[in-house]
């Protein structure tokens, strides 16, 4: 089982599923991202993790369709609606069917919809199917999380987020349905923003204390190579949090859920968090890149659970 947001966690998840058969691999997916907008459900994370497993993603832009046209976009803007969230022409059907599906089915039914649609063999889920927004508070006040991440391109100084609904969510079935699997053999934390996208599966109800009890070795893979992230703003934040972005930093980050980690040959001097470790190259270049990763993971997690 994995769990992932956005960009990192779709290059790890698709490398799994390269490694993996269908039923041997599920993605949990971060829905702290999710909100309603022109009156459309927009999940971002899931999107992300399903066009990239479909082989449909934008890699330069690293999110939405590759080869997406923009003619709504102009128009909406023509008539003075809201254009600071992007929706590419192709895309909006994936929010617009969402809409319609929701109104019968969960948020992870209807992703496996999309999923078989898109003609993806490996399930991905929703971490859960109900409502979790996140909130950041900044030196510019507190922000829903899209209006933080993209209207404001995440400038504000980051003080704390709030995961609005989390204590009261459940994780979905499937998801629930791995914590409590005897057979598991791994939970692999994806090198997602650990504060944006991992934080708020583990704030999901009682899934800290589940993972803790899970036979299922915990691997977190970093998301910095050298102190930086490859993309977004997970070195700022942590800057802004003054947690060092170093493998201990990422350890007091996420909690005494990890048991293993997964970091690049350019941090292992400054590692020294007591955890097995695997220093190896964490830079997923391609397919090929994200499959050798994705291996030596697997590995790794089948020596840690001995
Ligand atoms: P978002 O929801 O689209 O922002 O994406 P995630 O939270 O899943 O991932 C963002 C994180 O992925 C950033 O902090 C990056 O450093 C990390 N990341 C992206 N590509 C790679 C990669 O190839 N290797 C590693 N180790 N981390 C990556
Ligand atoms: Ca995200």
């Amino acid at each position: 089982m994995a769990l992932a947001g956005g960009v990192g966690g779709a290059r790890m998840a698709n490398g799994l599923a390269a490694c993996l058969p269908p039923e041997d691999l599920l993605v949990v997916v971060n829905v702290g991202d999710d909100f309603e907008h022109l009156g459309l459900p927009i999940s971002p994370d899931l999107d992300t993790v399903c066009y990239t497993l479909a082989g449909l993603n934008d890699r330069e832009r690293g999110w939405g369709l590759a080869g997406e046209s923009w003619n709504f976009m102009a128009a909406i803007r023509e008539l003075g609606g809201e254009d600071w969230f992007n929706l590419g022409d192709r895309d909006l059907a994936t929010h617009i069917l969402r809409r319609t599906l929701l109104e019968t089915q969960s948020l992870s039914e209807v992703t496996r919809h999309i999923c078989e649609r898109l003609g993806i063999v490996h399930r991905i889920v929703a971490a859960t199917d109900d409502r979790l927004r996140s909130i950041v508070h900044s030196d510019e006040g507190t922000l829903a999380f899209q209006d933080y991440f993209v209207r404001r391109r995440a400038e504000p100084a980051f003080r704390s987020i709030d995961f609005d609904g989390a204590e009261a969510a459940r994780p979905s079935p499937a998801f629930a349905a791995a914590l409590d699997d005897p057979d598991l053999e791994a939970i692999i934390l994806c090198p997602s923003n650990p504060v944006l996208s991992i934080a708020p599966i583990l704030a999901i109800g009682d899934v800290r204390d589940r993972l803790r009890r899970s036979p299922a070795p915990v691997l977190a893979i970093s998301p910095f190579i050298g102190g930086e992230a490859i993309k977004g703003p997970a070195a700022k934040i942590f800057n802004e949090l003054n947690i060092p972005c170093s493998p201990q930093g990422l350890i007091s980050c996420l909690g005494d859920v990890v048991d293993a980690l997964v970091i690049d040959h350019a941090d292992a001097e400054s590692s020294g968090t007591g955890l097995p470790t695997l220093a190896t190259d964490t830079l997923m270049r391609d397919d090929a890149g994200q499959k050798r990763l994705a291996s030596e993971v697997l590995a790794f997690a089948r020596s840690v659970r001995r």
